[in-house]
């Protein structure tokens, strides 16, 4: 039997599109369904350095420098500098309430920018799903995905269309349908993520002052995260234009609710906890309505299986804190892409057919989640981190989005032994600063 399509792909984000751009460009029969209708409005704007070897690849680059996208060289982290363990030394490190790098520190092979980008998500996700139909790709918006059919010997996608129901046939599918996770649902494979259960409040904001936490002008056009004394928060600070800052506040959902407060006045709650941003927030104007994102963090039982394969945020969720979401979607596609090619080669949709990619993606994104769970545990211990010489450039590596060479860093290792520490010492200075956020991960196994 001959196949509508070679691939069929669900969902239009950076994951799909990214993928379809792949495959068209190696000549593959594929096609995307996007149940939206492009421009439209989405979370995750920051980007981090390891995107931009996808962009190049995909010969995209060029666009994303003709966009005009305000450039991130940068990041930095800012607290309250009122806490006692920023004036602690320990094994010759010491902190500061104000964190920064500079992308330019490393080197990567394959990206020689010194620098990423903040995006509108509407106008990225627009270009990049332009570029992959430019390229080849049949894409379909507007048309929702209601489940894939695996019961034949090829996969059939089904939609709806008006109120029309179709459904074409494939020879495998790749589900990008990010946290809508439509094949993890049907085929049962999701895991809700036992630790973490994050919930962000964010608008756009015109005329706000993003230099009220900076120290100096150079960090202007940087992603600010600026840590609140609430348990486990933070807010988000993104240059979307010369004007508009995107600003979010993420909490865990229990504190939230614990506050029996509305959504806005939560947020204000929030950002009052840091004055000096309130400030300027309060002088600036909102130019959006408030949203609300949860459903956060889960993983799957496997990542992919005879004729599918899943990317992106249909493949995992991890915390945001890093800018991660859209990076990881970009590689996923960019590792999953040479597996698919081998499958069409030898004709073997099998699971074993995919299985680099899998192991690629499951390294990857285990060591953002041991980064993102060592942070939480002990948030100033990041600090400590990125300010000394001997770990600055292992822990900028993972910032950049480096993730996929090694298993276990070593500077990850080094920091989840400081936590194991401070956890069995309760007189530890840092002690009292532990978050409640814990997997145990930390525990040292018995010997
Ligand atoms: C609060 C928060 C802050 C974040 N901040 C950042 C950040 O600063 N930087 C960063 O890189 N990431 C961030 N992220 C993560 C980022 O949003 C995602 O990781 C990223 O969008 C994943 O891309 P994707 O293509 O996998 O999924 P998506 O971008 O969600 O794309 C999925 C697409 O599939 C479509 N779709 C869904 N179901 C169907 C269906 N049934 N049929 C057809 N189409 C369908 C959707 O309409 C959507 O267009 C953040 C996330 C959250 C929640």
């Amino acid at each position: 039997m001959k196949p509508d399509f070679d691939i069929g792909i669900i969902g239009g984000g950076p994951a799909g599109s990214s993928i379809a751009a792949y495959l068209a460009k190696a000549g593959v029969k594929c096609v995307v369904f996007e149940r939206e209708l492009f421009p439209r409005p989405h979370i995750g704007e920051s980007l981090v350095p390891s995107s931009t070897r996808v962009f190049k690849e995909l010969g995209f680059l060029d666009k994303m420098e003709e966009a005009r996208f305000p450039r991130k060289y940068g990041a930095a982290w800012t607290a309250n500098d009122d806490t006692k363990a920023y004036n602690h030394d320990w094994e010759g490190m010491r902190p500061d309430c104000h964190a920064m790098f500079r992308f330019e520190e490393r080197a990567q092979v394959g990206v020689d920018k010194n620098y990423t980008y903040h995006v509108d998500r509407g106008k990225f996700d627009l270009l990049l799903l332009q570029h992959a139909n430019e390229l080849g790709a049949t894409v379909y918006e507007g048309v929702k995905v209601t489940g894939v059919d695996f019961s034949s010997e090829l996969p059939v996608v089904k939609f709806t269309m008006g109120r029309k129901e179709m459904g074409v046939s494939v020879r495998m599918v790749a589900d990008a349908s990010g946290r809508n996770t439509l094949l993890g649902n049907q085929l049962k494979l999701k895991i809700q993520d036992p630790v973490f259960d994050q919930y962000a409040i964010h608008s756009w904001f015109g005329g706000f002052d993003r230099g009220a936490a900076a120290k100096s002008n150079a960090e202007l056009d940087y992603i600010h995260i600026h840590f609140l004394p609430i348990s486990n928060s933070w807010i988000w600070q993104i240059p979307i234009t010369d004007d508009i800052t995107s600003i979010g506040v993420v909490t865990q959902k229990s504190n939230f609710a614990k506050s029996k407060k509305e959504r806005e006045d939560f947020f204000w709650q929030s950002v009052d906890s840091r004055p000096r941003i309130a400030e300027a927030l309060r002088k600036s104007t909102r130019i959006r309505e408030f949203k609300a994102e949860g459903d956060y963090s889960y993983a799957m039982k496997q990542i992919c299986g005879d004729r599918f394969v899943l990317l992106g945020d249909a493949a995992r969720f991890v915390d945001p804190i890093f800018s991660t979401g859209v990076s990881i979607a970009l590689n996923s596609s960019r590792f999953a892409q040479k597996d698919i090619l081998g499958a069409l080669e030898r004709n073997d949709f099998s699971r074993a057919s995919f299985k680099t990619f899998e192991d690629t993606i499951v390294l990857g994104t285990r060591n953002w989640y041991d980064f993102i769970s060592v942070y939480y545990r002990l948030n100033v211990l990041f600090t400590y981190f990125v300010s000394d010489k001997r770990y600055r450039l292992d822990v900028l590596k993972l910032l950049q989005g480096d993730v996929y060479d090694e298993a276990r860093p070593e500077v990850l290792e080094k920091m989840k032994a400081m936590v194991s520490e401070v956890e069995q010492n309760p007189k530890h200075i840092w002690h009292d600063l532990l978050g409640t956020l814990t997997s145990d991960a930390f525990v040292p196994q018995a010997s």
